[in-house]
């Protein structure tokens, strides 16, 4: 349980006295609203509070929202009412508010529940980036606290959490709460599976802390002797849920498995970072095609590391995640790191929203039949992405089974109409070739052509393509 003392702690760290006095006026008024609420854990409500505020300061969000984490259910479920709020602080955290107590009424069941929950948040989300990370922010508590709740209702938030809130907080390249969020559905929604994992992977994990732990002295070694001043070596286990999800990809075979844990070493600047990638390469041999430079191409999400698997001195395959202190902030928090400069959606102001997130602002925009929209929003959201390369090197992010139509749409519809083949990495390849992650892509084009085949539809998997095909056949025919 947090307390407010461990609130100001974080705080201390961050952020300025008049920020923090900002949360303490929040905190009283809070404390104030929810006297005398319990929740069904039994503990003070005002602790749920505390903890959503928490998360968020964790996350270095802005002060905003760190307020209005502290104050986001006073509205729904105290006396206090909305112009109380807007009275006593303002817009910005009323509008904050708002949007997160918006987000938490839904009428529906099944699909049609679905459905609002998705567009809601995606409506949330084309207003203010941060309302989406309150809730984050307030679900991760109510997960961690989802022993208290009625076991039918139990299920039904874990569900939501890993069907909806995780991938979420995936695509806004905040993995560590994705993981946590993970990590606390995947026992209620998938009990045997989740005992299988745990099971199978208990002696392995056991063994590998204690070498990993041999490995981290031989790197610091190293680091000492060639003069690298690091700020962190440390071991970090893969996520429960995502190991699980990989191990279906590999045939449940555990030998599959090379980054179970992975060593990650933290530096001041980037040239350390290759520095370090030399010295780990002197020391022991890489695997082919296992290096990884993030940095010099991130990936579309903005994620940057350098990543290599070598064979170390006890016949073992190990992971290493090189990188600097604010590539592992932006790695961790994601698009929260960027809310207290700005850089973000707030309040109905864009600020270059990413492409992926104006395409899901669309879609929630024109497709109105609620199948239609889960169907388009799990390909865009829920699949895995690859991402390729366009011959200049820009990066493209696509869903996983992409084919170069899809690629060659998504860059311009004319590229798309014209497109008579394809080259994938200097080689020529089919309409229906499968990309892969790393691929470079060459459209081959006939400026003559200005329409698309009609048996194309068969062979785009992405909703983006589909509807430039169907809305160009529509248009020449
Ligand atoms: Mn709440």
């Amino acid at each position: 349980m947090k307390t407010f003392e461990d609130l100001k702690n974080v705080l201390i760290l961050n952020y300025s006295d008049k920020d923090i006095q900002l949360v303490v006026k929040a905190f009283h008024f809070a404390s104030e609203a929810h006297k005398g609420q319990k929740r069904r854990t039994g503990e003070d409500y005002i602790y749920h509070a505390i903890a959503t505020a928490y998360n968020l300061a964790k996350m270095k969000m802005d002060i905003a929202s760190v307020a209005a984490g502290l104050l986001h259910d006073v509205p729904e479920d105290t006396d206090f009412s909305f112009d109380d709020l807007k009275n006593n602080f303002g817009n910005e955290i009323h509008y904050l508010v708002k949007g997160v107590t918006k987000l938490g009424t839904l009428k529906y069941r099944g699909l049609e529940r679905y459905a609002e929950n998705l567009r809601k948040m995606f409506l949330a989300m084309s207003q203010d980036l941060r309302i989406i990370i309150i809730k984050l922010a307030d679900r991760l508590h109510n997960m961690e606290t989802l022993e208290g709740v009625r076991p039918e209702k139990r299920l039904r938030i874990a569900q939501e959490t890993l069907e909806i809130y995780a991938p979420l907080a995936n695509r806004l390249g905040m993995f560590r709460i994705k993981s946590q969020l993970e990590d606390l559905a995947f026992p209620y929604v998938y009990p045997d599976e989740y005992k299988w994992v745990t099971e199978l992977i208990a002696d392995r994990l056991k063994t590998e802390e204690k070498y990993i732990e041999k490995i981290k002295k031989i790197t610091q070694k190293e680091m000492v002797k060639n003069k690298i001043d690091y700020l962190q070596i440390r071991g970090r286990v893969k996520n429960l849920y995502s190991l699980y999800q990989k191990l279906l990809r590999k045939g449940k075979d555990l030998n599959k498995i090379y980054d179970l844990i992975a060593l990650r070493i933290i530096l001041k600047d980037i040239a350390d970072c290759y520095s370090v990638l030399g010295i780990i390469h002197k020391k022991w041999t890489p695997l082919k095609g296992r290096v990884k430079d993030y940095i010099a191409q991130p990936k579309p999400n903005g994620y940057q590391s350098l990543h290599t698997s070598v064979f170390t001195d006890f016949a073992k395959v190990v992971e290493i995640q090189i990188r600097t202190q604010e590539m592992n902030e932006e790695a961790e928090y994601g698009i929260a790191a960027h809310s207290r400069y700005k850089e973000i959606v707030v309040m109905g102001k864009k600020k270059n929203p990413p492409k992926w997130l104006r395409h899901l602002i669309d879609m929630q925009k024109t497709i109105t039949d609620n199948a239609e929209f889960i169907k388009n929003i799990k390909n865009e959201l829920f699949l895995n992405q690859i991402f390729v390369f366009t011959p200049k090197g820009d990066v493209v992010e696509l869903p996983e089974n992409a084919t170069p139509l899809d690629f060659a749409y998504y860059i311009h519809t004319d590229i798309g109409n014209q497109c008579i083949g394809a080259k994938v990495n200097d080689q020529m390849v089919s309409l229906d070739h499968r990309l892969k992650s790393g691929d470079v892509i060459e459209i081959l084009k006939d400026k003559k052509r200005k329409r698309p085949n009609a048996d194309w539809l068969k062979l785009v998997i992405t909703n983006l393509a589909k509807n430039k095909i169907k809305s160009q056949l529509k248009n020449k025919s």
